[in-house]
């Protein structure tokens, strides 16, 4: 045996690595869904407006995009997968450049819930987009230029007793280099082939350079930077090309700003997902009561990743609610309406996964832990629209490398297909 060789990444789970290495900023989600979508025919309302609203189109705002297969029935409802393209992390400020006794560094600001510890001592890139005087352009700096050096154990004894302790304007900013001040718009000048004063501002965040790799002895688990929510992203992409046409119109809603609260302009919170409802019924020679009436009808999956029982700390969780790994998607329940589930959509979600043969598990949190939320509720409550809330089981959630079963994406996938695909 050959015990260099890495387990093979067959199939869907080749796809969603190369989903994830495409996409280290929710704009880079965005283009690699626009990509992907190209590819299959779909057409940008922004390009070719009646292709788009009359076939299979998208559009797409900064960091969000909305897909859709249009419905054979003019007036049909609408089957909706939701999910989003942010994740916590690092990004970098406008004026960025600090010069420390000779240390080049870069002023950073936390982004969403991060788990601040996780960033330390890694190869660090820089992506996002950077604004132009000829617009907007992506940029993706996949090697490592930056790194936030942790604290030698000398300097901190108690580190492994008390806890790491880390202030988040003090010691957060990263190393780039030494010696002569290095601005950042020259430097980004220099790998744009640009002019440092065409660089009009941008928004750029850190990402580990590492790659997503398959795990385990047995190749049974699945670590990557950004599974929180990249993972549904993927999934939702891959049902919506592999949906059939069906009298519904088959629509997938990728959000920006979801772990800062979705209070945005792209954000769930906003207008854009019922401006392409309404758009999608109004191109159909509908009217405001075809649009009211489309919506009662319609339903949403919320796709975003829950928390598997962790083997270090299985008291955390509910002793009968807690997702195990490849052990297929989670429906996620909160009566207090932090998650959007009713049993009602708990029910048609079983069937679509039944239908497909996927597994499926509960998740409820503990009584005495806070439970998190997503955009379910958001989109529930815009809309009107009978919704459920599922996600894949994983384990460090929010971490700058998270982990989760290998299996698990592609039951994800097989059960959107089938939710598409349904009456
Ligand atoms: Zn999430």
């Amino acid at each position: 045996m050959d015990v260099s060789t890495p387990p093979a990444r067959i199939g869907d789970l080749h796809d969603l690595c190369a989903f994830l290495d495409d996409s280290p900023s929710p704009w880079h989600v965005v283009d690699t869904a626009r990509r992907r979508l190209t590819a299959e025919g779909f057409t940008d309302a922004a390009a070719d407006p009646s292709a788009a609203w009359m076939g299979d189109g998208f559009a797409v705002r900064d960091g969000s995009i909305v897909a859709w297969r249009r419905g054979t029935s003019a007036a049909a409802g609408f089957h909706i997968v939701g999910a989003h393209t942010d994740s916590p992390g690092l990004r970098i400020k406008p004026n960025p450049d600090l010069d420390v006794l000779g240390w080049q560094q870069l002023a950073v600001e936390v982004y969403g819930g991060t788990l601040l510890n996780s960033w330390l001592d890694r190869d660090l890139g820089i992506a996002g987009r950077v604004v132009t005087t000829d617009g907007p352009r992506l940029v993706a700096v996949r090697e490592p230029v930056c790194r936030i050096p942790q604290l030698a154990i000398h300097l901190d004894r108690e580190v492994n007793e008390r806890g790491l302790v880390l202030d988040k304007q003090a010691h957060l900013s990263p190393v780039w280099g030494t010696g002569d001040v290095m601005p950042l718009r020259a430097w980004l000048a220099g790998r744009l082939g640009t002019e440092h004063d065409r660089i009009v501002t941008w928004d750029l965040g850190l990402f580990d350079i590492t790659t997503a790799s398959i795990l385990g002895g047995d190749g049974s688990l699945l670590s990557s930077g950004r599974l929180d929510n990249q993972l549904s992203c993927w999934a939702a992409v891959s049902a919506l090309v592999q949906a059939a046409p069906t009298a519904t119109h088959s629509v997938i809603a990728l959000f920006d700003h979801e772990e800062v609260g979705s209070e945005s302009s792209t954000g769930a919170a906003g207008p854009l997902l019922e401006h392409v409802l309404e758009r999608l019924v109004l191109a159909g020679g509908g009217g405001r009561a075809d649009y009211l009436d489309a919506l009662a009808g319609s339903r949403c999956v919320s796709a975003d990743n829950a928390h598997a029982v962790h083997p270090n700390y299985m008291e955390l969780h509910d002793p009968g609610h807690r997702p195990l790994v490849n052990h297929g998607p989670a429906i996620k329940l909160n009566s207090n309406q932090r998650y959007a589930t009713s049993a009602a959509s708990a029910a048609w979600m079983i069937a679509a996964f039944d239908a497909a043969g996927v597994p499926w598990q509960r998740f409820v949190s503990r009584n005495t832990m806070p439970c998190g939320s997503t955009i379910g509720p958001i989109t529930a409550t815009r809309l009107g629209i009978d919704t459920v809330d599922v996600g894949v089981p994983q384990l460090s959630m929010h971490s700058a490398r998270e982990l989760c079963g290998a299996a698990d994406p592609a039951y994800l996938r097989r059960g959107l297909v089938s939710f598409l695909n349904g009456d």
